[in-house]
């Protein structure tokens, strides 16, 4: 849920913003030249979860283009008071909440089963749409999270490739939090990079592979170094979150 917040925070949280801002474009624009890109070659989406219509809103008179949701609920909630901006569900989805993103989303990122792109395919065809996906891929291999085993990755893409209504546009993860640091991070960002030049090679029909969309605030530097072109930020934009 959003934050109930006084109208001085909501300043404050817009300042912060402003200052947060500067830094990640800086961040973003260092490590796509180091990786031989261009600033305008990585996309940033900020992860809005638990930020204030307000606040999102100044993001994107501030020139965020891209925002990200993780609930449904949540999204449906800020949906009708957020200036135009391109959209993109990131979190878990049940089959049964597609129909509320169907026209909404642009894309949804975190296509984790074959039946969900299955729901995702049908109510697309039958809103005369066609819905941009990426397979999210459980990198670590861990329990707690969603996603396709790596070694999964190809037969489920040639499978949801089949599907009507919908458009592969590559890959998503959320590597294992690593306290050895970065190296063993970039590790799994190379995994996932070599997923994504696999499913481009591939040339399947449906598909036009072009995003890999890894790196958070504690990492995307080195995500985007090992060849990420979608960052998704938020506590580094927005400032920490209070859940509650
Ligand atoms: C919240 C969230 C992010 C951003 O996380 P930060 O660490 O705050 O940058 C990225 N991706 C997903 C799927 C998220 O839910």
């Amino acid at each position: 849920m959003t934050e109930k917040l006084s109208h001085e925070e909501i300043e404050a949280k817009k300042r912060a913003f402003d200052e947060n801002y500067k830094e990640v474009l800086y961040n973003i624009g260092e490590a796509a030249v180091k990786s031989g890109r261009k600033v305008e070659d990585i996309r940033l989406l900020a992860a809005t979860k638990t930020v204030d219509v307000s606040v999102i809103n100044h993001a994107i008179e501030s020139g965020i283009k891209l925002i990200g949701e993780n609930r449904v609920q949540e999204y449906l909630s800020k949906k009708d008071e957020l200036l135009p901006c391109e959209f993109h569900f990131i979190g878990r989805l049940q089959t049964n909440k597609v129909k509320y993103l169907i026209g909404n989303a642009a894309m949804i990122q975190s296509v984790d089963t074959i039946k969900l792109a299955q729901e995702i395919g049908r109510l697309s065809v039958k809103n005369n749409t066609s819905t941009d996906i990426l397979l999210e891929v459980n990198i670590g291999k861990e329990e707690s999270k969603a996603g396709f085993m790596p070694e999964e990755i190809m037969e489920k893409y040639h499978e949801i490739s089949e599907i009507a209504g919908i458009r592969l546009r590559g890959i998503m993860a959320i590597p294992p939090v690593c306290e050895e640091g970065g190296e063993k991070n970039r590790e799994y960002f190379r995994k996932i990079h070599k997923l994504f030049v696999d499913m481009q090679a591939q040339k399947l029909d449906n598909s036009i592979i072009d995003t890999m969309s890894v790196g958070m605030s504690d990492d995307y530097a080195e995500a985007i170094l090992e060849g990420s072109n979608m960052v998704r930020i938020g506590s580094a934009l927005f400032g920490k979150r209070i859940y509650f």
